[in-house]
């Protein structure tokens, strides 16, 4: 009941955000307010997208050259590990 209740709060509260929260978004490296326009956080030089999420967070733009060292890593593991293990 009280849970339920709870949840009524959360939601309605976040139904009267979006107008207000439309003008600031948030850096999300250095939590710092910033124009909604800006692209780049003056204070930490993180690039942010032009996109908030529900916290009012601006998106970092995905960091490709990170997911591909990531795959690499990964690539070569389980080669390792067919090349030690399974080979013969
Ligand atoms: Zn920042």
């Amino acid at each position: 009941m009280t849970f339920s209740k709870a949840t009524e709060g959360v939601v309605s509260m976040g139904q009267t955000m979006p107008g207000k929260a439309a003008a600031i978004k948030r850096c999300p490296e250095c939590y710092t307010n910033l124009p909604f326009e800006i692209s780049v956080c003056p204070w930490c030089n993180q690039k942010i997208q032009n996109k908030i999420d529900k916290h009012g967070y601006g998106k970092k733009p995905i960091n490709w050259s990170a997911y591909l060292a990531c795959f690499f890593t990964w690539a070569v593991a389980i080669l390792y590990i067919w090349w030690a293990f399974i080979k013969n």
